[in-house]
């Protein structure tokens, strides 16, 4: 199925980024299409009212948030399919990147709907070009869980990637989650790149623990974190690493299958190795 974005009659729904702090990172092309279309959704009107004043917008603007999203996706869906040409906003960066506007792309896309998107800002990329970490490839996660034991399960997902790790992260929780990631990554570096592209833009680099010395980070955050340095599989001694795994909460049958993974071993071999080193012990 081929859809064209451009010089289309019906309804199109266009993703447009907004800016990430600094109300002047909007491109020209944004505003044109926020002034041309039948109507704007945005996830807080009170919000994007600021920005839609600054550039003279006075299209039709309506709200579209994770708590309304079932029922306005029908209700944009049908206004889309009626021949409206709709925009949808967040309150900033990219829309569905950390953001509502994902069920209505899908529903969109089911509805062979043309979707066009309006690039821009976006906190996670921005941060990453300037955090001095490899940028090819990486892990962009969005924000870990807010309860610690699940954050402690996704991070051990992540343990073994090599590439770097790109977070959101709220300032109320960054310390739990840099001690977290101290016991589960080991004591990596990482870059917290704060309140990109406003007055107070800071980015902080060094050791999770030298990290974890300072009093207070404030404000907007994004967190990378380095990627797993591979050891070189002959180095790992694989006893050791079941003992890690077992240590980190991994369930013996886990521990042993991640282990063989990692050293490129037979699971049963290092099955029977882990319970002759047992029975010695
Ligand atoms: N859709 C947005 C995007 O494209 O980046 C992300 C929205 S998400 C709800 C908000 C999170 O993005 C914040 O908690 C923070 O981690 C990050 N963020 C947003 N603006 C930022 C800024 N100016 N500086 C650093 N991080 C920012």
């Amino acid at each position: 199925m081929r859809i064209r974005s451009f010089n289309q009659d019906g309804g199109i729904l266009y993703l447009v980024a907004t800016p990430i702090g600094n109300l002047e990172d909007m491109t020209y092309r944004a505003v044109n299409i926020l002034k041309t279309v039948d109507k704007i959704y945005a996830e807080d009107t009170r919000n994007s009212i600021i920005l839609l004043h600054k550039y003279e917008i006075h299209t039709l603007l309506e709200s579209y948030h994770e708590f309304n999203e079932e029922l306005k996706t029908e209700q944009i869906i049908n206004e889309l399919l009626s021949g409206k040409k709709i925009a949808v906003i967040s309150d900033a960066g990219l829309p569905v990147i950390s953001d509502p506007g994902y069920k209505i792309v899908k529903s969109a896309v089911e509805h062979h709907i043309a979707v066009s998107t309006i690039p821009g800002a976006s906190a996670g990329i921005s941060a990453l070009i300037a955090s001095g970490f490899p940028v090819m490839p990486y892990q962009f996660y969005g924000f870990l869980n807010s309860k610690q034991s699940k954050r402690i399960e996704e991070l051990k997902e992540l343990k073994y990637y090599p590439h770097t790790l790109v977070f959101y992260e709220a300032p109320h929780r960054i310390f739990e989650t840099l001690n977290d990631m101290l016991v589960v990554l080991g004591n990596r570096n990482v870059c917290i790149a704060r309140e990109l592209t406003k007055t107070y833009e800071e980015f902080i680099r060094g050791t999770i623990e030298e990290v974890l010395k300072i009093d207070s980070i404030k404000g907007e955050m994004v967190l990378l974190v380095e990627g797993y340095k591979e050891q070189g599989k002959d180095s790992v001694n694989p006893i050791e690493q079941i003992e890690e795994f077992l240590s980190l909460g991994y369930k013996p049958n886990e521990a042993i299958k991640e282990t063989a993974r990692l050293c490129n071993k037979d699971r049963k071999e290092l099955y029977k190795e882990y319970i002759k080193y047992k029975n010695k012990e």
